[in-house]
């Protein structure tokens, strides 16, 4: 339940080093350096809003095999899987610090939060900030009553699309049918989204993960389910409906 977890009130409350001090830390470093080796007249100094953020989130990220792949293949960028499971999300966290420690250098800038992604994303996040949210194999909800559970849905997008930047990438996939059909037709309706075409995904190394990456996605996989992938993009502007 949420009161067993702190929501910070604002993003610019919550003291993201405990989740990337290595990062942080190195990068604060070499600004230092930067700065020292330009002289210190050189021009205006970093500034507190230069500093890296989150841009990549896993949305229910459950056991984090997406998150690990991501990880690696962009290293620059911070990541961050969300999970509403307290075991889930521990173990998400002990699977980060043991891999950190085995690939010194690695896995910095990836990590997970407890939290209610529904309904606290924009405590964590500032608008634009994000430039690709993840959410794979989400849980169908399947009774017409639970709908509005899902974590796909025309308010929610709304929501995500503010925290997206222009051009930023929202992805999808599922095994259950039925809430494939019912994403594609939430975003196809959505005014702030576009459908990414598959020549861009082609293209795209994360679009390649969304099957077999994550532990839901190999189970399926085992089992030899289909899967369907919905992957859009976040406009500058309302499209005319
Ligand atoms: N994405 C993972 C994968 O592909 O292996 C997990 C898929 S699992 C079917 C759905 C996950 O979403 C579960 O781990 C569940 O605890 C998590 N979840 C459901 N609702 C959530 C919410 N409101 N906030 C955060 N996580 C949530």
């Amino acid at each position: 339940n949420d009161a067993s977890f702190d929501v910070p009130t604002r993003p610019e409350d919550f003291d993201w080093d405990e989740h990337f001090p290595e990062f942080l830390q190195e990068w604060r470093e070499r600004q230092q350096k930067q700065q020292q080796d330009a002289g210190d007249a050189a021009g205006p100094s970093s500034s507190a809003s230069d500093t890296p953020v989150v841009r990549f989130v896993d949305i229910g990220c459950g056991f984090g095999g997406l998150l690990v792949k991501l990880s690696t293949i962009y290293p620059d960028t911070l990541m961050l899987g969300m999970e509403i499971r307290d075991k889930v999300s521990a173990y998400v966290r002990e699977r980060i610090a043991a891999l950190r420690r085995e690939q010194p250098g690695s896995y910095r800038n990836a990590s997970v939060l407890r939290t209610n992604a529904m309904k606290y994303l924009p405590n964590y996040f500032k608008k634009g900030q994000l430039t690709k949210m993840f959410f794979l194999f989400p849980d169908p909800h399947f009774k017409t009553a639970n709908h509005r559970r899902r974590i796909i849905n025309s308010h929610l997008l709304t929501e995500y699309a503010h925290l997206l930047a222009p051009g930023g990438w929202l992805y999808t996939i599922s095994d259950v049918p039925e809430l494939g059909d019912w994403m594609k037709a939430k975003l196809d309706a959505h005014p702030l989204f576009e459908r990414v075409s598959e020549e861009e995904l082609e293209a795209d190394p994360a679009a390649g993960l969304l099957a077999l990456s994550s532990e839901e996605g190999q189970k399926v996989a085992r089992n030899g389910g289909a899967t369907f992938r919905n992957v859009y993009r976040r406009l500058e502007a309302p499209r005319p409906m």
